[in-house]
């Protein structure tokens, strides 16, 4: 299946059409315990594109990039106070189809219900399946026609699933909707396609979203290792494209929860022009407990960090709250 090199495995078309969909043999290589992985899958379905799976080591099952990648039993332990939807996201009202709005200043525009990669620490991981998503033109006019009558709200994030594996043109037609209302300072895109599917930003559509000079984007690199120069070179087409491009990590048992990987990752952000702005304490949510890193570690983390590293490249450490209106400090 691996072409790297040619000009399928630059296709981000064909490493979607390509992606590893089910726990397959091909994975033992990687450690995996297949009957393990099928149970899992189950739950929380496995998805990783070739470029992915070129990541992942073949040596070390515990590998940081492995453990972000591949379904672990960990996923399966049921703990006390975690739970699917601890911010209330599916049960929250809707202000109408897709839009929800958490702060007063910012709402949240689902954009798309899949992704290119099935991250296993994922915050909404037992969420994205038949989320109500913003699809067809009714539906992007009557949340237009919301933020109209909401002047006090000035940033529309668009997220899901990721924006950026739809097409061009339906990407820029939910950016333009929300960017020409004059009281929208800022059309933020969450996505993880820099890192699990570089060769999607082409130079074409980051020169289209550049020219709205409203877009920002906000991706995920939890591990320098991430920062492949195909990813690397996804980011610079976004700066080069006049778009400020940050970082919002999660902090990760076994992936970034040491001073030296933190180092390592917030540096190669910086080098490659994505400002590390906030690491995230793992949320509350059912399957990830495995990953959770205490508050007592994460502080000491915070502090050696901004020992080592100047304030350009010294993220927030911050942690979501239920029923908080604002990350709060750790
Ligand atoms: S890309 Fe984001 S939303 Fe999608 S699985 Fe990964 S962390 Fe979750």
């Amino acid at each position: 299946m691996r072409q790297q090199g040619t000009g399928a495995w630059d296709d981000w078309r064909w490493q979607l059409r390509h992606a590893v969909t089910e726990p397959s043999p091909e994975l033992c290589g990687y450690g995996l315990s297949v009957p393990a992985a099928e149970q899992v899958h189950r739950r929380y379905p496995l998805k990783l594109t070739p470029y992915a799976l070129a990541q992942l080591s073949r040596d070390n099952p515990a590998d940081p990039l492995n453990l972000l990648a591949l379904p672990s039993v960990g996923e399966l332990l049921d703990e006390p106070g975690m739970v699917a939807d601890p911010f209330s996201e599916q049960t929250r009202a809707a202000c109408c189809h897709g839009l929800k709005r958490r702060f007063p200043d910012r709402v949240l525009v689902m954009a798309h219900d899949q992704c290119a990669m099935a991250c296993r620490h994922c915050t909404r991981k037992g969420l994205l399946r038949g989320a109500e998503v913003v699809r067809t033109p009714a539906q992007l006019a009557a949340a237009v026609a919301w933020v109209e009558a909401h002047p006090e709200v000035r940033e529309v994030l668009l997220s899901g699933g990721d924006p950026l594996l739809l097409a061009d043109t339906r990407i820029l037609t939910l950016v333009r909707a929300f960017a020409r209302l004059p009281q929208i300072d800022a059309v933020r895109i969450g996505t993880r396609v820099p890192v699990t599917l570089p060769m999607r930003v082409t130079a074409e559509l980051a020169r289209r979203l550049g020219a709205s000079k409203k877009v920002w984007v906000n991706t995920q690199f939890n591990h320098a290792r991430e920062i492949t120069p195909e990813a690397a070179a996804c980011c610079g087409r976004l700066v080069d494209a006049g778009i400020p491009v940050s970082n919002q990590c999660v902090l990760l048992k076994g992936v970034n929860d040491s001073v030296a990987a933190l180092f390592d990752l917030c540096t190669g952000l910086q080098r490659v022009r994505v400002r590390p702005y906030y690491v995230f304490m793992c949320d509350p949510v059912a399957g990830i407990a495995h990953f959770r890193v205490p508050l007592r570690q994460a502080r000491r983390l915070e502090r050696e960090l901004a020992v080592r590293v100047g304030g350009l490249a010294l993220p927030r450490f911050v942690m979501d709250l239920p029923g908080s209106s604002r990350k709060t400090p750790i």
